[in-house]
């Protein structure tokens, strides 16, 4: 048996984008070649992000503008496995959601029922579930209605754990992490969070395409999130050296990736 030979088995392939297949606007060499090849391999793939600012029809703009394949079906963000997870563990709760028009847009495409408008309006008293996301449209009657909602007893739900998002020239956005810290702090409420390395991004997929966890394999750049989330879920997991990890970050983890490549230039050398 081939070191490979967990990695050749995997059927669908879940890739992080930004550290993984471009970073910001530049592509990686062979990243395109590699996406535009895994169907004659017999592989499928899915994109994935934690970003819940944007809706899935954003990134399918963005990945296209930039040369990569992508279908509907190749794209799945925190925000719509938030939308699956509340119609299969909340069906018809109330929710008040505090996120972007675009998350917005999104849930209301999965059915959920929402009682406040785009802007965080609402005329609710309470509600079942609060739900908050990378909430780039932040106002203060967003974070004044939740707090209320959740010392009522609403069961708290995040989109994503990330405490920030990396921006160019090494800015940082605070994310939907550091929001909810803002709410625990205010309601003395922890939230469930859904992303990445959360395992319910990965037993979603499951359901969603019928292969089970141990043929999925999860490729990134960060051992904190598409590593860990691959390891949760019992998945397999490929790092890849072209974003935020270097070698010695990886001798010094606990939990080591399956496979540790240069770049998805070398998986593609390997799956052909
Ligand atoms: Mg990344």
């Amino acid at each position: 048996m081939s070191e490979y030979t967990k990695l050749r088995n995997c059927e669908l392939f879940l890739f992080d984008m930004d550290g993984t297949l471009y970073l910001g606007d530049e592509v990686y060499d062979g990243a395109i070649a590699l996406m535009e090849d895994l169907p004659n391999l017999g592989k499928r793939y899915i994109y994935l992000t934690n970003n819940s600012s944007r809706a899935g029809v954003d990134y399918i703009t963005r990945l296209r503008r930039l040369g990569f394949p992508c279908e509907a079906e190749n794209v799945f963000t925190s925000g719509m496995a938030t939308g699956q997870y509340l119609n299969q563990n909340h069906p018809g709760a109330s929710v008040y959601l505090a996120g972007t028009r675009a998350f917005y847009r999104e849930l209301q495409s999965y059915g959920v029922r929402l009682v406040n408008d785009e802007n965080g309006h609402t005329e609710a008293d309470t509600v079942d579930v609060v739900v908050q996301g990378f909430d780039t449209e932040l106002v203060y009657e967003k974070l004044e209605r939740a707090c209320h909602f959740l010392r009522r007893g609403a069961v708290f739900i995040a989109a994503n754990p990330d405490w920030v998002c990396p921006m160019p020239g090494d800015e940082v956005l605070p994310d939907c992490g550091s929001i909810c810290a803002l709410l625990t702090a205010s309601s003395g409420v922890k939230p469930n969070y859904i992303g990445k390395p959360n395992r319910s991004m990965v037993d979603v997929i499951s359901r969603m395409t019928g292969i089970p966890n141990e043929k999925i394999c999860a490729v990134g750049d960060r051992l904190y999130t598409d590593i860990a989330v691959a390891q949760n879920a019992g998945a397999v997991s490929v790092l890849v050296l072209s974003g935020e990890t270097d070698q010695a970050m990886v001798d010094a983890a606990e939990r080591k990736p399956d496979y540790v490549l240069p770049s998805v230039k070398e998986l593609h050398s390997i799956l052909k």
